[in-house]
């Protein structure tokens, strides 16, 4: 699928693709995906991955809505090749192009006032006919415009026959061209349209594959003419492989949005999902190969091709989300585990004492929220702050056994896992109690809460000293 269709047999072009999200604030994982494909597919040719901000709308396209973009492709390490391209600073480029199909005769001024368009389009709802514009213009003199009028550049559309696709994902997909009228390239403002906009810069970027979501599949039939048209006109205009894949949906199957949840990759990250975790799923959300459910950066480009991605939309999953991230964190190095919770956990975290703990802390963790939570029981201070839960396992019968313990523990001279565990066992078999019955005040007294790692990695993790000190804090109280 290397060669590009529709290019008349010529040989293959180096693959370069683009990613070209606009700045609404945030990198929604639906255009991350698209990104991610575009990315994958420039890596596994060998060709070029190219990053366009499509900043046209001012107020939207703030320096922060642009670096969320930026942040976010670098966290899931998708590094885009050569400098990254500003639609804004093209206008007048756009501008050029319109002028050369204007000059070209390929395009044309139209002096039809907004008020006029109206009408228009009113008159053809109330006949039940399509809306579109009608084409006054293209075959008129604009010596018949009054002097100075403003104008807007359209493009001419073919007037019969279709426009085929052959799409790397859709297949072949066709339109009927008295569907398509004749567009704005150019507004009266001299303003480039986002249709012209986006043509241009591809073909000016070499652009060979459009990997992108498939609610831009019509505007390819728009974009396919003004290619078409510049044909001729200028070299270097040829029809790239155009790859539209399906829009994300819900578990309910309707298209993705917020009431699913989290939409933006920094929420993603916010919520504790390594960014190996996002990469997989949403590789995998659409894209397969056999039965394979993790694949690492390098075996993804190895193995990634468009035609492996389905035509149906594919389902977001925040269960199987959360337990691929709960893999890729047993799968994740201590050391660097550590120093994503401490960042959470604040200064008061000890990456050392992370590290050491992470093995066992890493265990049950589905985010690094979890993880963090599950973490923080090493760093309080003493007294211990003793929630409602745990509170209620100290009662005075607990409090006397955890005095007990205490003096049982202090003269253990062995303070490994199994020293504890064969010393808490004789004092529960004492009692004739179950070793769980012993550990849950016991529990109680080490984090203050009800839940943790194993007991006895608790113990060993905090060390004789502490433990010894947060047991006497609670047998006393
Ligand atoms: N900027 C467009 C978007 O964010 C994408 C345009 C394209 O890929 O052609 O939806």
């Amino acid at each position: 699928m290397a060669s590009s269709d529709g290019n008349g047999g010529n040989a293959p072009r180096p693959v370069v693709t683009r990613f070209a999200p606009s700045p609404t604030g945030f990198l929604h994982i639906g255009n991350a995906r698209t990104g991610l494909f575009s990315w994958l597919y420039a890596r596994h040719f060998g060709g070029k991955a190219l990053l366009r901000i499509e900043d046209t709308d001012k107020k939207r396209s703030t320096q922060e809505a642009i670096d969320v973009i930026l942040d976010g492709l670098d966290w899931l390490g998708l590094d885009f090749d050569g400098e990254t391209v500003f639609q804004s600073a093209q206008a007048g480029r756009h501008a050029e192009v319109a002028q050369k199909l204007l000059d070209a005769g390929k395009a044309y001024k139209c002096f039809a006032t907004p008020e006029e368009l109206t009408e228009m389009r009113e008159a053809q709802r109330a006949a039940k006919q399509p809306m579109r514009y009608d084409g006054r213009w293209r075959d008129r003199d604009p010596s018949e415009a009054s002097e100075g009028a403003p104008y807007t550049i359209r493009i001419k559309t073919p007037e019969g026959g279709e426009t085929v696709i052959q799409d790397a994902v859709q297949g072949r997909v066709k339109v009927d061209n008295r569907e398509l009228d004749d567009f704005i390239l150019l507004r009266a403002d001299g303003s480039p349209t986002y249709m012209l906009a986006v043509v241009v810069d591809d073909m000016d970027m070499g652009c060979t594959h459009i990997i992108r979501g498939d609610d831009h599949l019509n505007n390819a039939f728009r974009q396919i003419q003004v290619i078409d048209a510049m044909q001729g006109v200028e070299d270097g205009w040829e029809r790239p492989t155009y790859a539209h894949v399906p829009l994300i949906h819900g578990n309910d199957g309707a298209k993705l949005s917020k009431r699913h949840g989290a939409l933006g990759v920094r929420d993603y990250r916010e919520m504790g999902i390594l960014p190996e975790t996002l990469f997989n799923y949403l590789l995998r959300l659409g894209w397969g190969h056999g039965d394979q459910e993790e694949f690492s950066a390098e075996e993804a480009i190895a193995l990634f091709d468009i035609d492996a991605v389905g035509k149906g939309p594919s389902r977001f999953d925040m269960k199987k989300l959360l337990n691929m991230n709960g893999n890729y964190i047993r799968a994740a190095d201590d050391t660097r585990l550590a120093g994503l919770v401490a960042e959470r956990i604040g200064p008061q975290a000890d990456a050392g004492l992370l590290t050491d703990a992470m093995p066992v802390l890493k265990m049950r963790a589905k985010d690094l929220i979890e993880l963090s939570d599950g973490a923080a029981f090493l760093f309080k201070q003493r007294p211990l702050e003793i929630d409602e839960k745990a509170a209620g396992l100290l009662n005075d019968e607990a409090r006397a056994r955890l005095s007990a313990i205490s003096q049982r523990l202090r003269a253990e001279t062995d303070w490994t896992i199994e020293a504890l565990e064969a010393n808490l066992k004789a004092y529960a078999e004492e009692l004739e109690l179950g070793l769980g019955k012993l550990a849950q005040p016991l529990r109680a007294a080490l984090t203050g809460q009800t839940t943790s790692p194993g007991i006895f990695d608790v113990l060993v993790l905090l060390g004789k000293e502490e433990s010894l000190a947060r047991i006497d804090a609670q047998a006393a109280a």
